[in-house]
């Protein structure tokens, strides 16, 4: 995959992935992803899913199946988790920030359950075109082969 240069002990994603982070709550892990809760919540519920492997941000994405069935699956298992933690949300979103907007260089999709706690936080997850916040549907659309 572009861009991977494999697990990084200076990652704080990697760590987690790899459980040597044994603070972090795992919500699911298979052979692919991870997920867990957002260390500092925006939302009701606001979980993260993150590849096993270390892919830093959307741009090392390509248009390539390997690619759209990682961001996919990342969705899937998303959105599995928050129908099972908050089955009553009104409103659920799924994005990436797209760098420079990406605080940890680890893809991670985040995965919400609204309202957003405190509302304001909804500032962080503004889409700006290229810029900011893509939602995943939308980016799953960019990198179809
Ligand atoms: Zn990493
Ligand atoms: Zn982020």
């Amino acid at each position: 995959m572009a861009g991977a240069i494999g697990a990084t002990a200076s990652c704080v994603f990697c760590n987690i992935a790899t459980k040597s982070n044994s603070n972090t709550t795992i919500l699911h892990s298979d052979d692919k992803v991870v997920a867990f809760q957002d260390i500092n919540p925006s939302a009701f519920r606001h979980y993260l899913v993150v590849p096993v492997e270390h892919i830093p941000t959307v741009k090392d994405l390509q248009r390539k199946t390997e690619d759209h069935s990682l961001v996919s699956h990342m969705l899937d298992v998303g959105k599995m988790l928050l129908l099972r933690d908050a089955p009553h949300s009104k409103q659920y979103r799924f994005g990436f920030h797209q760098p420079p907007m990406n605080s940890v260089n680890h893809l991670h999709l985040h995965c919400f359950a609204l309202p957003y706690t405190p509302r304001w936080r909804y500032i962080k997850y503004l889409s700006f075109g290229p810029l900011g916040f893509i939602e995943a549907e939308k980016f799953l659309e960019k990198i179809k082969p």
